[in-house]
């Protein structure tokens, strides 16, 4: 009973900022009316949002002598998450504020040599970003592109990083002095589709990615659907083909040997009678748009391709939204318009005309945003205590409302 309270409290805990990061300056009447909760509880749960330092007042109100307003917002001065994606080739990292702007970023070239090296070398970023905020950093989500054992904090396999079996969370945890959390890549750019994208879907939602691999994130009532042992999500390795390319996995003609972004520049290179070889995906998409007849096949076969799996996961899954992320949907104005035709042709009628088929609005910002979100949701959901985040400064969460030019006193 007490868990279904808290569970409860912890949901409208969640909607209340949700509420007031899509609309900053709500009242609590309005929150009320807007949620469809009691105004007991609306207060009751920014109470606790106030004393979190996560909620302050939009403004003062003049007509009564500057009091505070009663207009709520989220505090932009509240902790910054750091977010780290780490790719094939480089890792990204970013400081995002609660308002969700990325507020500083850096770049480097990822060093896969050793996984020590690589988890030093991760750690000496984090810590080189966090010497440069101005604020106080909650704590570091990471994504990674892999098979994961979340509850241990190991990365059990990741192809691209070369990567089998490395304890990577607590190591980096203990080296930087902040709570660390990951996920896998898809799972972050879909976090940050639903905290930061335009539509916010309420039902059963995929996110896609289209990159050098193929994977989808799936999430239903607000969690991740994770597997058994946490492997959920290779669309990738669906057969389309069996007589298709080979495939990394060892079967032949998966959605990922035949539509990722190695599988168009492969298949173009074969169609290709001057064989230019494209020497990235934007080259082969520049080609398509110079009316390049290979490179133009190329991608409308790849389209096709993800309709068939795609429309696999409509019948399957009865999502009401799909987004599509990943560098391959840089040609999102050649893949987009196929793949939404071929899903209404070929998933069942009756979830065909659910689903939503949507690009990512987040580009290839959405994986280190949904890192850095993880964070949030995790502070959000009371995961990390405030002032557990606030430590590294020395500060708690009350002595974050004193400060001048936040809120002048602890409740409103
Ligand atoms: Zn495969």
């Amino acid at each position: 009973m007490q868990r279904g309270q808290d569970a409860g409290r912890r949901d409208k805990r969640v909607r209340v900022l949700h509420a007031l990061r899509r609309s900053p300056g709500l009242s609590k009447v309005a929150l009320a009316r807007e949620l469809g909760i009691s105004p007991g509880t609306v207060r009751l749960v920014t109470d606790e949002l106030f004393a979190a330092g996560l909620v302050v007042t939009a403004g003062r109100d003049l007509t009564t002598g500057g009091r505070p307003s009663g207009q709520l917002a989220l505090n932009s001065s509240s902790p910054l998450a750091l977010g780290v994606d780490l790719g094939e080739v480089e890792m990204r990292l970013g400081l995002l504020n609660l308002v969700g702007e990325l507020v500083s970023q850096r770049r480097t070239p990822f060093d896969r040599r050793h996984e020590q090296v690589s988890v030093d070398q991760i750690a000496g970023e984090i810590n080189a970003l966090r010497a440069s905020a101005e604020g106080t950093v909650a704590g570091v989500g990471l994504g990674v592109p892999g098979h994961l054992d979340l509850s241990a904090g190991r990365v059990l396999y990741a192809a691209n990083l070369g990567w089998r079996d490395v304890e990577l969370r607590d190591r980096l945890s203990e080296a930087v002095g902040l709570p660390v959390l990951m996920d896998r890549n898809t799972n972050s750019a879909m976090l940050a589709e639903q905290w930061w994208g335009p539509a916010f879907p309420t039902g059963p939602a995929l996110f896609v990615t289209l990159g050098s691999g193929i994977g989808v994130a799936i999430r239903v009532n607000g969690l991740f659907l994770r597997g058994a042992g946490g492997a959920a999500g290779e669309f990738g390795h669906l057969v389309i083909d069996k007589r298709g390319p080979e495939c990394a996995c060892g079967q032949r003609g998966c959605l990922e040997a035949m539509a990722s972004g190695r599988a168009v520049q492969r298949r173009y290179n074969q169609l290709s009678d001057e064989s230019p070889d494209a020497g990235n995906i934007s080259e082969l998409i520049r080609a398509a748009r110079a009316d390049d007849p290979a490179a133009r096949r190329a991608l409308a076969e790849a389209a096709d391709h993800l309709a068939d799996g795609l429309a696999t996961l409509v019948n399957l899954l009865n999502p009401s939204t799909v987004v599509l992320g990943g560098e391959l949907m840089a040609a999102e104005a050649e893949l987009l318009p196929v793949i939404r035709d071929g899903i209404r042709r070929k998933a069942l009628s009756y979830s065909a005309a659910q689903v939503e088929i949507l690009p990512s609005s987040l580009r290839d910002e959405g994986p280190l945003i949904g890192s850095a979100s993880m964070v949030f949701d995790a502070v959000f959901n009371q995961r990390i205590s405030l002032d557990q985040a606030c430590r590294d400064h020395g500060r708690t969460g009350a002595d974050l409302l004193a400060k001048p030019g936040r809120i002048a006193s602890g409740r409103v």
